[in-house]
């Protein structure tokens, strides 16, 4: 690692937090220490900031403040939908449309029902990772109970038709799951509208704590039915409707909140700059890298995310020279950059092997600067060369 320097491109595996986060957290480690289920009043003071910071989150969304479960991750958010949904409804039907991008805590969750009886349908998506709304159709039956698709993919950045499922969901009766785990502050996000049934995200893609997310549970199963439609997975206390019991984190979601507060107010802007930055990058590596391609859609895609397809090298590699220059970026999704398998989303495209292995996903944040920028792009050229040099597949 370069002392002198580092920049870091890789918003889209963890961001750093805000420092007006940080604040707030630490004060409420100090402030808000009580339980908030406590009857006294450092108790209550907690339970005062947990609901403010519901409310906070949910207007993010158009959602209503007790539609709102705190949890501990996207992950965990992911597994209370799915697992929930699935069990709750198995007496109506035993099957669950999910994508063949999800990432892993989508995907290994509805896989973990594969065993427990239940068929799980994996919709395709085309060369830019977009599902088809006419095939989505086709695919649900009598035995459907659950849609899970991600509002944007982890590793492409493809935004998702979310609209549209939404209204074929209702149409058919079926429940909606998204995981918005990066889509949750970064692009306009309407439960209402969307008809969004539950929606996972997580406050560490947005400048918030690492260990906080959240699931955006409709109330209509109360509302309409007096009970919810999905159960439990996890059992202890009454906390969160139920659905995620155990003390509550407090300051961790009042950074949560805070980290809502500040996207919420600069969203147009950020979205802005950061597409900006995002089309630089890809605009220059297109036009002075001989054998690059953009990977996801040109248009349909998170404003933050870069992934370029490099010919003849290995994308880890690449990832370990930037490394050396100060530079952080990924392969891919960083839960799975350990592994050596291909990329599942980059081989769904219709990449091969080969080729998913050459990929580079650079991630711009609310702290990426013009000069941060200038430097990927001046130090990025002479490392695919030297690499390319050395290449076995480009000398073949
Ligand atoms: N879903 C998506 C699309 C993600 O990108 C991630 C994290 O990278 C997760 C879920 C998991 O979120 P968490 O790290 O909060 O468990």
């Amino acid at each position: 690692m370069n002392p002198s320097r580092y920049v870091y491109l890789d918003y889209a595996a963890t961001s750093p937090m805000d420092p007006k986060v940080i604040e707030v957290m630490n004060e409420h480690f100090r402030s808000s220490y009580g339980n908030s289920s406590s009857l006294h009043s450092v108790g209550q003071k907690a339970a005062q900031t947990l609901v403010k910071s519901r409310e906070t989150v949910a207007s993010l969304i158009n959602a209503q403040r007790d539609e709102i479960i705190f949890t501990s991750s996207g992950t965990e958010a992911d597994n209370i939908a799915i697992l929930g949904a699935a069990l709750k409804n198995q007496n109506r039907g035993k099957n669950i449309i999910t994508s063949v991008i999800e990432h892993h805590a989508v995907e290994n969750t509805c896989k973990s029902l594969k065993k427990k009886g239940f068929s799980i349908t994996f919709l395709p998506v085309d060369k830019y990772g977009l599902i088809d709304i006419r095939e989505l159709e086709d695919m649900i039956s009598e035995e459907t109970t659950l849609i899970s698709v991600m509002f944007a993919n982890n590793e492409i950045g493809t935004l998702e038709p979310i609209k549209e499922i939404g209204a074929l969901a209702k149409k058919h009766d079926v429940l909606f799951h998204t995981d918005a785990v990066q889509a949750f502050g970064k692009v306009p996000i309407d439960v209402e509208a969307m008809n969004i049934d539950m929606l996972s995200a997580s406050a560490h893609k947005l400048y918030g704590p690492k260990g906080v997310g959240m699931l955006y549970l409709r109330n209509k199963g109360v509302r309409e039915s007096g009970g919810e439609f999905i159960e439990p997975i996890m059992y202890g206390g009454g906390h969160e409707r139920d659905m995620r019991p155990s003390t509550v984190n407090v300051p961790g979601i009042a950074g949560f909140a805070k980290a809502v507060e500040l996207v919420k107010n600069e969203m147009p802007e950020e979205i802005e700059l950061q597409t900006n930055y995002r089309d630089k990058i890809i605009k220059n590596v297109l036009e002075n890298i001989g054998d690059t391609y953009l990977n996801g859609h040109p248009t349909k895609r998170l404003p933050n995310n870069v992934n370029l397809g490099i010919r003849f090298i290995e994308g880890e590699s690449i990832v370990l020279d930037l490394d050396s220059e100060g530079i952080a970026v990924s392969t891919g999704s960083a839960c799975s950059s350990k592994s050596l398998d291909p990329s599942h989303v980059l081989l769904a495209l219709g990449l091969k092997p080969q080729e998913a292995q050459g990929s580079l996903r650079a991630t711009v944040g609310r702290f990426t600067t013009d000069d941060d920028v200038e430097y990927f792009l001046e130090k990025l050229p002479p490392i695919i060369a030297r690499l390319r040099k050395m290449s076995p597949l480009k000398n073949r």
